[in-house]
């Protein structure tokens, strides 16, 4: 059976970014993959019910919280988001996720520093952490060539 890939739905150009800008990622390989059907299109914050626009949110380094640029405590919606996702990847029998990078959701190998001054450290988003932890494994628009490789196995 074709293995099916969670993609980021910001990715595919929808309107779900937190600063409401629409970027696409333009890449052949997604091009490809849609047009074989294998993308699920997904938004952890969306769906764990946070608006379009919504203020920017970075992980505490300190407590693992999320906070927004004003203080808010965020985390709820943020592994909300991150549970409806596992439930999407477990309904589908997906095995790869291609999430956006330095997402405080989607990042996988780096995030921010939650010091709000554009500082990026080592780390992975709220969704990344519990997609893998149940053993599905998430890339991001700079090892998109690891996924396809995986893919043609
Ligand atoms: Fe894109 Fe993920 Fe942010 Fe949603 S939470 S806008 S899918 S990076």
């Amino acid at each position: 059976m074709m293995n099916k890939v969670l993609v980021s739905a910001c990715f595919l150009g929808e309107l779900v970014r937190y600063n409401g800008e629409i970027k696409e990622l333009l890449h052949p390989l997604l091009q490809k993959w849609q047009g074989e059907k294998r993308l699920i299109s997904f938004c952890p914050e969306v769906s764990g019910g946070l608006p379009t626009p919504r203020p920017p949110a970075e992980i505490q380094s300190s407590s693992g919280k999320v906070i927004t640029s004003s203080g808010k405590n965020v985390s709820n919606a943020f592994l909300r988001g991150a549970n409806n996702a596992l439930s999407v990847c477990v309904e589908h029998d997906i095995k790869y996720a291609l999430l956006k990078e330095s997402s405080p959701s989607c990042g996988s190998n780096t995030i921010y520093d939650g010091s709000f001054t554009q500082t990026k450290v080592n780390g992975q988003g709220v969704t990344t952490r519990l997609l893998r932890e149940n053993g599905i494994k998430v890339f991001s628009e700079i090892n998109i060539e690891e996924l396809a490789d995986l893919l043609e196995d």
